[in-house]
């Protein structure tokens, strides 16, 4: 068994903040970091986005993690962690001591329920690299879900030069988050730009056709050189859940970023943890919240005692048109848009019971700090005080 400080399981985006959060307080102790995929740590949100249209190279991704005493096994899963004598046990084999450890372990893409032929479900640098080279030889893909990577991965792939068709089955681009005015808008936007968007279809079934892939949705059929997926993520709770600490939803952490086992942290798209803005449990899969709370964790893990209280943002690319948000974006909620150019630049605000839970900043910059201090005043709104509140 190999003794360490520090253990980090995954090397994603919370992983190599932990690292720094750690060294910010500890210089020394020795750190271990396993992570599944081949890559150093590198950031996810330019998959979708600047490494498509060259603003970005794959080198630029990389997140600098080493220094002495920091050890990083790659290509190396974590099956086994037991929290009585504090090891954890690779699937070479190998076993590692730790005196804390931190689960960092993200979340792995949700499937198809049914045979997928090969369909790339768009996560990990290695997902990007190799719809790139499909996007180098093939000419037309088909795009499953119009979240936020889905929606994402279209228009790259569309800016890229492809042919792209969206199959989802809400109704329209976003729909679960956007007012229904701009998710149709959206669908405007994608079409204008030789997107086939086809909202309101749910896929059941994909078959080999020659070289090509025929994608049916029950009324449609759609045939691609290939298909990519974007259809969520199922947090990887399973080894926190085989040492019997708490889950719902993601690994339940207290304010610390403790799970039940005091020496045991967790951190980024994992985690579940209490918001007081919000007074609600949240388990977000936003950059922000990986880099932020990635932090808090190995400060916490190296000594400290930090409460993690951030509000995150997030942000989304789309041809030429980017927001920002902070809070609960639901576009069930009570929605006040006060638009300065119809969806092209405003603010979405989200209300509950009168009280703003959500801000979405459409192409509207600087202003994250008045949104979330909007969001935690918790006091009552009239949409007339809100036309108007907020703007770049
Ligand atoms: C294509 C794409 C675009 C995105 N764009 C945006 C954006 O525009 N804005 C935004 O705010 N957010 C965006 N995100 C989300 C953001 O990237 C995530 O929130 C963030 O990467 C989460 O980091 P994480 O470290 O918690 O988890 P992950 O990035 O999932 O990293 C976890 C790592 O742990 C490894 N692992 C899991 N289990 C084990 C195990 N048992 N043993 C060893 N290793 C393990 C995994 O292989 C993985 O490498 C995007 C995500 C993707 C995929």
């Amino acid at each position: 068994m190999k003794p360490h400080k520090y253990v980090i399981v995954g090397g994603g985006m919370a992983a190599a903040a932990a690292v720094g959060g750690i060294r910010e307080v500890d210089p020394h102790g020795s750190i271990a970091v396993i992570c599944a995929e081949k890559h150093a740590p590198y950031d996810r949100p330019p998959l979708s986005k600047a490494l498509w249209t060259g603003q970005k190279t794959v080198a630029a991704l990389s997140r600098d993690v080493a220094g002495p005493g920091v050890e990083l096994h790659l290509g190396k899963r974590v099956v086994a962690l037991d929290a009585a004598k504090k090891t954890v046990t690779d699937d070479a084999g190998n076993v590692h001591g730790w005196e804390k450890l931190l689960l960092a372990t993200g979340g792995a893409p949700r499937r198809l329920p049914f045979a997928d032929e090969g369909t790339i479900y768009f996560r990990t640098l290695d997902d990007y690299l190799r719809l790139r080279e499909l996007a180098d030889g093939g000419a037309s893909f088909a795009v499953i879900g119009g979240g936020f990577i889905g929606s994402e991965i279209a228009a790259a792939l569309a800016m890229y030069g492809k042919r792209v068709t969206m199959v989802f089955p809400e109704e329209g681009i976003g729909a679960r988050i956007y007012p229904r005015g701009l998710s149709a808008f959206l669908d405007a936007y994608f079409r204008e730009r030789s997107v086939t968007v086809l909202p309101g279809q749910s896929v059941s079934g994909l078959r080999r056709d020659g070289a090509r892939i025929a994608l049916s949705t029950g009324t449609t059929e759609v045939s691609a050189d290939a298909v990519v997926a974007g259809i969520g993520i199922v947090p990887e709770v399973g080894l926190a859940q085989s040492a019997g600490l708490a889950v719902d939803n993601g690994i339940v952490v207290d304010e610390y970023l403790r799970t039940g086992h005091p020496d045991i942290l967790a951190a980024g798209d994992v985690a579940s943890f209490y918001s007081p803005v919000l007074d609600r449990r949240l388990r977000l899969e936003h950059e922000d919240n990986a880099n932020t709370m990635g932090g808090v964790a190995g400060r916490n893990m190296a000594g400290r005692t930090e409460p993690y209280h951030h509000l995150p943002f997030f942000y989304s690319d789309l041809f030429d048109l980017g927001y920002e948000a902070v809070g609960e974006l639901d576009s069930r909620l009570d929605v006040v848009e006060d638009w300065k150019e119809p969806f092209r630049k405003g603010v979405v605000y989200y209300l509950r019971e009168g009280r703003v839970r959500g801000v979405l900043l459409w192409n509207t910059w600087g202003q994250i700090e008045a949104a979330t201090a909007m969001i935690a005043s918790k006091a009552p709104r009239s949409r007339a005080q809100l036309v108007g509140a907020i703007s770049d």
